[in-house]
């Protein structure tokens, strides 16, 4: 039996969606749904015309403030530019800048045209940026000049599909580089007119790679439909209103920055702040009493940075403006809850999703009692449940049967009920791992979690062995890959290893070609190679010399065994080991 969990007693799933989607216009006469209308075009007619939709924050000097009539100008203008350069429905255009206002120009911008829109974190090395360049064939990126230096000039010429390269800023920057375009100039000659496509709710609009235990990283694809997801559940978990002053910390270049970062609150009409900055404790907390933060989406690494700063540190400023604080992207501690409580005078609720999600689907929301260390329960729309293997020991994924004995409190893999509108519609290019998500109606999550006996959801862990750095999903194969590269690498496996502040760290043992001595001048040149060419992200923190790497008979590197000799943990079924 299958222990399954609504989100609260409701006439359907459906019925939740439904009057969710009466909070949208849908194209005028008619004509589809488009994320980019619902966010700011519809809004320029109406009293939010004027309103603030973005208060940008630069590192330094004055915000920059553009109103809902502004963003709908400029992406407007965007959209035109886009389409001058013969870019149609359907192809992709890239996004790789900080958190500045282009961003959103271009993003809202590209969906306008009915473009696949991809953002980049700006703090991925050259080696992932090209990577997803080329498996989602990017047509158009818009970055900036700094970026485009560092991070894409060396790869242009292995990217023969990517057509232009738009550089923000000041358009004389292209004249050093005469194989891009100015964006400043392209927005300024394009027409400010321009009919949005008449994309349906199942129109791909946005593609997120995230990453995977094996192989490259894997896009998701989303629909324009899924706006529907985001701002309900906006609305729900995070209470999110037209009158506040919302700050969603997570950098669109990640599934929560655009999902919740530009869609929702824009949808909703609220005024969002965006910092360029990067974290910085007393900014922070400046920067919600100067802005007077109504609602802040934050992550457990950011709170347990805040935290460690000390009381004093929050209590030196006013931050009785808050009124909704939620976190989301790893396991908030129970600590962290209390912590919120005494310091915040607020209760930060715990959220759960992730990118194939395209929304929050668990959560700790309305007045529902919070259990500190529990992700919550279901929203209401979605069904969860916690599946476990069969008593023949196989994958319940085998044969695409669920097969489950499912007892209160026990631990298995997490999966939702399909479908739901904001759930993603593919893997690009790949339909077979997209094909292997999904067994009787579930989508499997990869991740594993409990149930108590009030049908609250406790997460426990990964099924696989992606990391979380910090909030940020990291694929150890894309490291091994990088750190292979390096001529004294023969055999390299990565494990995330427990860390109290960022939830893991990347960790890489190494195993050295014959001629290499382990010392700590390699180390630290395989260090600075990872960290080149991945970014600091992605890049391990720590390297350890192994010979003997763990292998099964194939020659695989069992990084389950890594992890376990790590921490010192029970190393499990070692049968199909090729050496212990
Ligand atoms: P991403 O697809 O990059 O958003 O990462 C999604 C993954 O982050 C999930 O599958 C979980 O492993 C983890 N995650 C997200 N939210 C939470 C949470 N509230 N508690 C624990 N883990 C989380």
């Amino acid at each position: 039996m299958t222990r399954q969990v609504t989100g609260q007693p409701q006439a359907s799933a459906a019925g939740f969606w439904e009057e969710a989607c009466t909070g949208l216009s849908g194209l005028p006469g008619g004509r589809g749904l488009n994320i980019a209308y619902e966010a700011v075009d519809r809004h320029t007619t109406g009293p939010f015309a004027s309103r603030v939709a973005l208060r940008c924050l630069a590192e330094s000097g004055a915000p920059h403030e553009m109103t809902y009539r502004e963003l709908a100008e400029r992406s407007s203008r965007f959209a035109s530019a886009l389409a001058s350069l013969g870019i149609g429905r359907g192809e992709r255009v890239f996004v790789l800048t900080g958190r500045i206002p282009e961003l959103y120009i271009a993003v809202l911008g590209g969906l306008k045209l009915g473009a696949v829109v991809c953002t980049l974190f700006a703090a991925f090395g050259p080696e992932p940026i090209a990577q997803r360049l080329r498996l989602g064939d990017g047509r158009v990126l818009v970055t900036t000049p700094e970026l485009y230096d560092r991070k894409v000039a060396a790869s242009r010429a292995e990217l023969p599909d990517l057509r232009q390269v738009l550089l923000t800023g000041d358009p004389t920057e292209c004249l050093q580089r005469p194989e891009t375009g100015s964006l400043t100039t392209a927005l300024d000659e394009a027409a400010a007119e321009f009919q949005i496509a008449p994309t349906s709710t199942e129109d791909p609009a946005l593609l997120h790679f995230t990453s995977g235990t094996t192989g490259t990283p894997k896009g998701a694809v989303h629909v324009h439909g899924a706006v529907v997801g985001h701002v309900a559940t906006a609305r729900l978990v995070l209470d999110l209103r037209a009158e506040d002053v919302y700050w969603c910390t997570a950098d669109p270049g990640w599934v929560t920055g655009t999902s919740y970062g530009i869609v929702a609150p824009l949808v909703i009409g609220a005024t969002s702040i965006v910092d360029a900055a990067e974290f910085d404790v007393h900014r922070w907390y400046r920067t919600i009493e100067e802005q007077r933060v109504t609602v802040w989406y934050t992550a457990p690494t950011a709170i347990r940075r805040l935290m460690r700063a000390g009381d004093q540190a929050a209590e030196a400023y006013d931050l009785s403006s808050l009124r909704a604080v939620a976190s989301v992207g790893e396991p908030l501690n129970p600590e962290a809850v209390v912590w919120g409580q005494r310091v915040l005078h607020r209760t930060i609720r715990d959220n759960w999703w992730q990118t194939e999600t395209g929304a929050i689907a668990i959560a700790n929301y309305g007045d529902a009692p919070v259990r500190p260390g529990s992700m919550g329960r279901p929203v209401p729309g979605m069904t969860a449940a916690v599946l476990v293997r069969g008593e023949d020991g196989r994958a319940h994924r085998d044969k695409g049967h669920v097969t489950v004995e499912q007892r209160p409190n026990t631990v298995g893999e997490l999966a939702l009920r399909t479908p739901w509108p904001s759930m993603f519609r593919g893997y690009l290019h790949d339909d077979k791992r997209y094909a292997d998500c999904f067994a009787d109606g579930w989508y499997v999550t990869g991740d594993l979690a409990r149930i108590d006996d009030d049908g609250y959801f406790w997460f426990v862990g990964r099924a696989d062995d992606v990391i979380k750095t910090a909030g940020h999903l990291i694929g150890p194969f894309e490291v091994e890959s990088v750190l292979m590269e390096h001529p004294a690498v023969a055999e390299a496996g990565v494990i995330g290893r427990p860390d109290p502040l960022v939830g893991e760290v990347v960790k890489a043992f190494v195993a050295l070609k014959p001629g290499y001595t382990p010392d700590e001048v390699l180390r630290r040149d395989l260090l600075a190679h990872a960290r080149k060419r991945l970014g600091a992200t992605v890049a391990p923190k720590e390297i350890a010399f192994q010979q003997d790497l763990p292998k099964t008979r194939s020659g695989k590197i069992v990084r389950r065994l890594l992890k376990a000799r790590e921490l010192g943990l029970p190393e499990g079924d070692v049968s199909t080991l090729e050496q212990q």
